[in-house]
């Protein structure tokens, strides 16, 4: 089963891994962003990229649903 084409070597063997796409061929690796309705949505910065109570986008962590500040600034 082919997989997309891999934008650094030009083959057919990029595939989707855990974390993106992985190319079998030459291991060029792209991480692509969950979209919308993926997680839970981040209070902070607005983006659903909240997964396992962290936002990937911006790095807030939180806790039975409040938010908790990551010390950050
Ligand atoms: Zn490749
Ligand atoms: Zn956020």
């Amino acid at each position: 089963m082919p997989g997309k084409r891999c934008p650094k070597c030009g083959e057919f063997t990029f595939f989707e891994s855990t974390t993106g796409r992985k190319c079998t061929k030459c291991g060029h690796t792209m991480l692509v962003s969950p979209g919308p309705g993926k997680g839970e949505k981040c209070s902070n910065c607005g983006k659903y990229t909240v997964f396992n109570s962290k936002c990937r986008s911006c790095g807030a962590t939180y806790s039975g649903g409040r938010k908790i500040e990551n010390g950050k600034g």
